[in-house]
Formats: C-alpha cells, structure tokens, sequence
C-alpha cells in the first residue's frame, strides 16, 4: 500500500490547482482508503470507500453495500451523505472515492447527484483527471433552485 500511497500523492501533486491544500487531500483519501476496507462487496467483490470534507470541519465516509437483490445496492456515497444528514447535515466541501487498489475512481451518474445536493457547483472533487469543480463533474445540474423557478 506505501508504493501506492506513493504514486497516487505524486498523482495529486502533479493535478493540484493553485491553492489546492495536498495534506488536506491525501488525508481524505487515506479516509476513504479506511471505509473501503469496511465495504461489503460479496457480489461483484469491488470494494469502495468514499471520505469528503464538510465546512465545519467534519469528515464524514462511507463504503458501498451491497444486497442480494443487486438492483438495490447502495453506493459509499449514499453512506457518506447519510453519515453528512444524521452528524449534523453542513455542506460537502471536497469529496474522493477510492477502489480496492485505493486509486481514485469516478462517482456514478446517480451519485454525482447525490454530491450536487449536498455540495452544490463549488464541491470540490478529486477526479481520476485532476481535482475539479462539482460544475465539471455534472455540468448543469439539476437542482434545487430548479424546482423553486416552477411557480403555479
Ligand atoms: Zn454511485
């Protein structure tokens, strides 16, 4: 795991924007590393662990748990957003989710969603391409400032 602690810190390294806080980064992907190694994966045996900063500070995780009715598999992202709501609900900040291998992986569609609530535009996320904007990670979100512009 050090040889890959290694090379995913020089992969961030060589990603970072301006101003981009690595130690913040590498000790939430090291969060994740954690809650991926809880995840229950006896189906498709591809574990993953979720970790993201909320403005107060709070990190909260998640690991994905699957069922065997496959269809009703939860993802780590809908763990961490039910650890977010039930520790105090706040805003996500940075978010990561990691594989087996602890790389860095992308949020499914409906996760992506999911992280749009509770993040907004300005979440940042560390991508398998470089950290991003929830902005470029679904671009033009539907949100729920969507819902208010429908007045009857
Ligand atoms: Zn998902």
């Amino acid at each position: 795991m050090a040889d890959q602690d290694q090379a995913s810190e020089a992969q961030l390294e060589g990603q970072l924007a301006e101003g981009e806080d690595v130690a913040l980064w590498t000790g939430l992907r090291e969060a994740a590393v954690e809650a991926m190694r809880r995840a229950y994966a006896p189906y498709s045996h591809y574990p993953v662990g979720a970790a993201a900063l909320v403005d107060d500070g709070r990190v909260v995780t998640g690991c994905n748990v699957e069922n065997a009715g496959y269809g009703v598999t939860l993802c780590a992202e809908c763990g961490l957003v039910s650890q977010l709501v039930v520790t105090g609900g706040g805003r996500l900040t940075h978010f990561v989710c990691v594989n087996a291998d602890g790389a860095v992986i992308m949020p499914c569609g409906r996760c992506r969603q999911l992280l749009f609530e509770h993040g907004g535009r300005r979440l940042r996320v560390w991508t398998v391409s470089g950290l991003k904007g929830m902005d470029a990670v679904l671009p033009d979100a539907f949100g729920p400032e969507d819902l208010d512009e429908v007045v009857h």
